[in-house]
């Protein structure tokens, strides 16, 4: 069986996707609400794709459960097409492997026993993105003892794939020792690469038309300069988060022509928003590093265009409305992202003509899955995979929890009407929080299923076509 590729993965149309008859078969429906015993889909027409994956997600689990919890955070993952997440080290306390919480444990070992110790199943996958320094302080770097026992291999279900400070860049001062750690256990050092101690929006027309302290373009270049500048003299592996300046990229553009080991990502709100855009959304348009300017805007969409960019990520970070009403001066950083980014991203990206479906599916599932060192089954897989024995052409028969009996990578995929319109509307969001600047937006393409290892977790396909076991 193959596994995937970055280069040969096209979509496939799906006729009836034959589920397992699976013991725990879940249905969210667009009330939030768990149905059971989901025995086929009828995907006829729509585009079957792998799950998407996420490479950036905070859910404030634990320490910030008024803004998202595991279980709204991982609901709005499955209704926005993804199958696996990578959950950010920012909590509280942070997830060091040395600070423990209130019952005596690290954040690893909570994340790790969610699912068993709330008696319950999520929809989507995780795993997890361990701080660079301790209690994410930026002073001394985390120590490995405390997190090397949960790197893949060791048979934890949320194993850490990756090392970050996020949502702070790794300082000056513990950027050597952090490297040291990654090349150490062969891990990516997924970096802010933002800095500052000012400011609220991007520095330009905008931020003086609305009276606010702008933060410049080099706050972000000056940290991808420097991280470049570690990859080339020590070859640790750097992954820079969110790229949003017309500097950056080009830093990285060249970087990549050196060959050197440095991956980027940017974020939906980058390439569909502007600074200009504050104007009209306030302080649900303010994140970090903010919407800059539109010339930055259209070398996003250049970037992504000639693969500067190698993925996207939603950088999904929860708010209150309450902290968000606070304005722009004062509310905190951050918008939601898991059930808007591929309705944007297909409209700013495909629907433009600027990229195909099958690159922009690239972009948001297999490039982060290799990033992460977390493979998927590809569709196509399906159709020589020894579950599809005896099956009609047309059809897919999906195999239950099939890591647990053949060691083989989770059969996780996404139905996606590409040609759906629909409007954002916050109040229907799985996710606790309804930070977000899309609202109202007039959106083409909508995630209408997603199956997690072979199991129908999230759908809002018309009832005619999910047939549950009682029916038949
Ligand atoms: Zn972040």
């Amino acid at each position: 069986m193959r596994l995937l590729g970055l280069t040969d993965w096209r979509s496939g149309r799906a006729a009836d996707l034959v589920l397992p008859q699976a013991v725990d078969s879940r249905l969210i429906d667009e009330t939030g609400a768990m149905s059971a015993d989901v025995d086929r889909v009828d995907a006829s027409g729509l585009v079957l794709a792998p799950a998407l994956v996420d490479p950036h997600v905070h859910l404030r689990d634990p320490g910030q459960t008024d803004k998202e919890d595991m279980v709204t955070g991982t609901a709005a993952a499955a209704a926005g097409g993804y199958g696996l997440i990578l959950l950010m080290p920012n909590t509280q306390p942070a997830m060091d492997g040395q600070a423990r919480m209130a019952d005596g444990c690290t954040v690893i070992d909570y994340l790790e026993s969610y699912e068993r110790d709330h008696g319950l199943s999520l929809p989507v996958d995780y795993a997890l993105c361990v701080a660079a320094t301790m209690d994410r302080a930026g002073r001394q770097a985390s120590n490995p003892n405390d997190w090397s026992g949960h790197l893949p291999g060791h048979g934890w279900a949320h194993p850490v794939v990756a090392i970050s400070d996020d949502g702070s860049a790794v300082t000056n001062q513990t950027l050597e020792a952090v490297a040291a750690n990654a090349r150490a256990f062969d891990l990516p050092i997924l970096d802010h690469c933002e800095h500052h101690e000012h400011g609220q929006v991007n520095l330009g027309t905008i931020s003086r038309q609305l009276g606010l302290e702008g933060i410049p373009a080099s706050t972000e270049t000056a940290i991808i300069n420097r991280d470049i500048e570690q990859a080339e003299r020590t070859g640790t592996r750097v992954h820079l988060q969110h790229v949003s300046t017309t500097g950056g990229f080009e830093a990285v553009r060249r970087a990549k022509a050196r060959g050197l080991p440095v991956t980027c990502e940017t974020a939906p709100h980058y390439l569909a928003l502007c600074d200009e855009d504050l104007l009209r959304c306030g302080s649900m348009a303010k994140m970090n590093p903010p919407l800059r300017s539109r010339a930055d805007q259209q070398a996003a969409l250049e970037a992504v265009a000639d693969g500067t960019v190698d993925m996207i990520a939603t950088d999904h970070a929860p708010h209150t409305l309450a902290e968000k009403a606070l304005g722009l001066k004062d509310a905190p950083n951050g918008i939601v992202g898991l059930e808007t980014a591929y309705a944007v991203c297909n409209r700013v990206l495909v629907k433009s003509g600027l990229i195909s479906h099958d690159r922009m599916i690239e972009l948001m599932s297999l490039a982060p899955a290799e990033l992460m060192g977390m493979h998927r089954l590809l569709p196509e897989d399906l159709s020589s995979h020894k579950a599809n024995r005896g099956c009609k052409a047309g059809h897919l028969q999906l195999e239950a929890d099939r890591r647990s009996d053949t060691g083989q990578p989770p059969v996780d995929l996404v139905i996606l009407d590409p040609d759906a319109k629909w409007k954002v509307d916050p109040s229907r969001f799985h996710s606790k929080a309804r930070n977000t600047p899309f609202a109202g937006a007039e959106l083409s393409g909508r995630v209408m299923a997603t199956i997690k290892d072979g199991r129908l977790v999230f759908s809002r396909l018309p009832a005619s076509r999910v047939i549950t076991r009682e029916r038949i």
